[in-house]
C-alpha cells in the first residue's frame, strides 16, 4: 500500500520510533519476537523478578498521584486482606454454584450489602461496570416487547458502556442532551427521546465526566409514566455517595428507593476499594433479574446456567470484594467518605484560586473536572506528568469543552496541597508554553485518512511522528495527540483509537 504524498511527508519525519500510549508515556514499538513459551519451566522467584521488571514503567497503583484508574484507601492492610482472600478463592470456578456453594453464600452477602445501602432489590455480582450495564440493558430489552428495533434514551454524559451494550445487543441509542451549565441530563430532552420502541431510560449518579448527579427522580418518573424501565448508573457513585451524604454532603435521592428506578449498577472496584473485577447490578424485581440470566441446554454437554456474560470465571474477585467490605466495615467506609469529602472540597476551593482554571459544574461527588478558557489543558496535563502526577485529560464533546478530570479518593486528602501546588505550577507552565502546536494541515489530513488503506506499521509511524517530542527530550507529548483527537468528530476518534490498540498489540 502506498500512502498519499501528504502522509509520506509525515512518515518521513525524524524520530518516529515510538508510539504514544494513552496513559501518557511514549511506548517503544515492541520488536516482533517468537512465542515466549520457555522450553523448561522456571521458578516462581525468577518469574516475580521478571514481573517487577515488566512493571517498571507502570503508573503507581498506590499513593494518590494517579488520579484515575486506581482507588487507594491509604490503608495497605485492607488491600492485603483483599489480596489474601482473592488468592484463597482464585481457583474456585463460579461456573457451577452447586459445586462451590461458597460462591453463592459470598455473593449473597456482597450483593446483600449493596442492596442494603442502595434501596433494596436483588442482584448479580459481575466483573465490572461494563458487564453490570450489559446485563441491565439485556434485562430491559428482554422484558419489553416493542414493535420496532429496541431503543434507549442515554444522556450524552453517560458512560460508553451503554454504547457498547447497544452495539452488542442490537439496541439503538437516542442521545439525551445535558444542561450546558450544570451538565445534568435534561428531563425534557429525555421525555422527547422516548418512543414506542424505547426499552430503557438511563440516568447517572454521578456521570463520570463532571461528577454531577442526573435528576434521577424526574427521569425515573418520566420513564415510569411511559411504562419504560429506568437504569441508574451508579457504577462510580453507588458506593461513594451514601458515605458522602453521611459525612455531610447534600446528595439527592438516586437509588432503587426512587419510584420508577428498575435497576442500578454499583462498582465495588471503584469506591468499594476492592481489587478489580467487582461490580453489582441490582434489580428492583426478581422477574427483571431473570431477564439478565442465560441458560442453555441446547448441546450434549453440561447444562449451562449463567448469571453473567462470562461463564467459567475465577471466584477471586468475589473473595476480594467480600474481604474488602468486611475489612473496612461501615466505620471504615464512613471515615474514607469523610476524608474524600474534605479532599474534594479543598481541591475545588484550591482550583478556584488558580488563575485561568475553573471547575465545571457543581459536582456532588468526588469527581472534579476543571477546564480553562486561557490555557491548553492538555499541555497542563503533560506538565503535571513531568512532575510525577497523572491527571486525566478529557476531550471536548457535545458542546462540553476539553478538561482535566480528577478522581478524589480516600488517600487524596494527605496529598491534596501537593496536588494543588503541581496543578498551579503546571498551569503556569502551560500558559508560558502556549497551546500545543500542530503541524499545519495535520487535522485535515487525519480527518481525511482512509484508515482501511493503511496497515498497522504505517499507522504506527504516522502516530509516532505526531505523538512524541521530536526535539528528543523524551518527554511525552500527549498534548499534540489530544489536540488532534479533540479536533476530530467522535466517529473518527474511534477509528483512530481502534487502530492505536491494534498497533500496540502488534
Ligand atoms: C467506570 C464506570 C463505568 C464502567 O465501569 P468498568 O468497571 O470500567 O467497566 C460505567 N459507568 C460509570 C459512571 C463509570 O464511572
Amino acid at each position: 500500500m502506498i500512502p498519499s504524498p501528504a502522509i509520506c511527508v509525515i512518515l518521513a519525519s525524524p524520530g518516529a520510533r515510538r508510539v504514544p500510549s494513552l496513559s501518557g508515556s511514549p511506548r517503544a514499538v515492541p520488536p516482533r519476537r517468537p512465542m515466549s513459551l520457555p522450553e523448561k519451566g522456571r521458578g516462581a522467584e525468577e518469574l516475580l523478578a521478571e514481573i517487577a521488571r515488566l512493571r517498571q514503567d507502570d503508573l503507581p497503583v498506590r499513593g494518590g498521584k494517579v488520579t484515575a484508574y486506581v482507588y487507594d484507601t491509604g490503608r495497605p492492610e485492607v488491600h492485603e486482606a483483599a489480596a489474601a482472600a482473592y488468592f484463597e478463592m482464585l481457583e474456585v470456578n463460579t461456573l457451577d454454584p452447586t459445586a462451590f456453594p461458597s460462591v453463592v453464600e459470598m455473593e449473597k452477602q456482597v450483593v446483600g450489602a449493596v442492596a442494603e445501602l442502595l434501596g433494596g432489590g436483588c442482584g448479580i455480582f459481575t466483573s465490572g461496570g461494563t458487564e453490570s450495564i450489559m446485563l441491565a440493558v439485556k434485562a430491559a430489552r428482554d422484558s419489553r416487547r416493542v414493535p420496532g428495533r429496541p431503543r434507549m434514551a442515554v444522556p450524552v454524559t453517560a458512560h460508553p458502556a451503554f454504547h457498547k451494550a447497544a452495539h452488542y445487543l442490537g439496541v439503538e441509542v437516542d442521545p439525551v442532551e445535558v444542561d450546558p451549565v450544570t451538565f445534568r441530563a435534561s428531563p425534557e430532552a429525555a421525555e422527547a427521546a422516548i418512543t414506542k420502541d424505547t426499552v430503557l431510560v438511563v440516568a447517572s449518579a454521578p456521570s463520570y465526566p463532571q461528577g454531577v448527579v442526573d435528576p434521577v427522580a424526574e427521569l425515573a418518573g418520566i420513564a415510569a409514566a411511559r411504562g419504560v424501565p429506568c437504569h441508574v448508573d451508579a457504577c462510580v457513585g453507588g458506593w461513594l455517595l451514601p458515605w458522602l451524604r453521611e459525612a455531610g454532603a447534600r446528595i439527592p435521592p438516586f437509588d432503587l428507593s426512587v419510584p420508577g428506578v428498575t435497576s442500578l449498577s454499583c462498582d465495588l472496584h471503584k469506591f468499594g476499594y476492592s481489587p478489580k473485577g467487582a461490580s453489582v447490578v441490582l434489580f428492583a424485581d426478581p422477574a427483571l433479574r431473570r431477564r439478565a440470566y442465560f441458560a442453555s441446554a441446547s448441546w450434549p454437554g453440561y447444562t449451562v446456567i449463567n448469571a453473567t456474560v462470562q461463564s467459567s470465571k475465577s471466584a477471586g474477585p468475589l473473595g476480594g470484594a467480600w474481604a474488602t467490605l468486611h475489612a473496612l466495615g461501615r466505620e471504615g467506609y464512613l471515615e474514607l467518605g469523610r476524608a474524600t469529602l474534605a479532599a474534594a472540597r479543598r481541591l475545588r476551593e484550591g482550583l478556584a484560586a488558580i488563575p485561568g482554571l475553573r471547575v465545571l459544574g457543581d459536582p456532588e461527588s468526588a469527581l472534579v473536572a476543571f477546564g480553562s478558557d486561557e490555557l491548553d489543558v492538555f499541555v497542563l496535563s503533560d506538565e503535571a506528568r513531568k512532575r510525577g502526577w497523572f491527571l486525566q485529560p478529557q476531550l471536548s464533546y457535545a458542546g462540553i469543552p476539553a478538561n482535566i478530570h480528577v478522581t478524589v479518593t480516600g488517600v487524596t486528602l494527605r496529598g491534596v496541597e501537593a496536588m494543588l501546588e503541581v496543578i498551579a505550577e503546571s498551569a503556569r507552565a502551560a500558559r508560558e508554553r502556549g497551546p500545543a502546536r500542530l503541524p499545519e494541515g495535520l487535522v485535515e489530513l487525519v480527518a481525511g485518512l482512509d484508515l482501511d488503506a493503511l496497515d498497522d506499521a504505517a499507522f504506527a509511524e504516522l502516530a509516532a511522528s505526531v505523538g512524541v517530542d521530536l526535539g528528543g527530550s523524551g518527554q511525552p507529548e500527549m498534548a499534540v495527540v489530544n489536540a488532534v483527537l479533540d479536533a476530530l468528530p467522535a466517529s473518527k476518534r474511534e477509528e483512530i483509537l481502534i487502530r492505536f490498540l491494534s498497533v500496540i498489540y502488534s
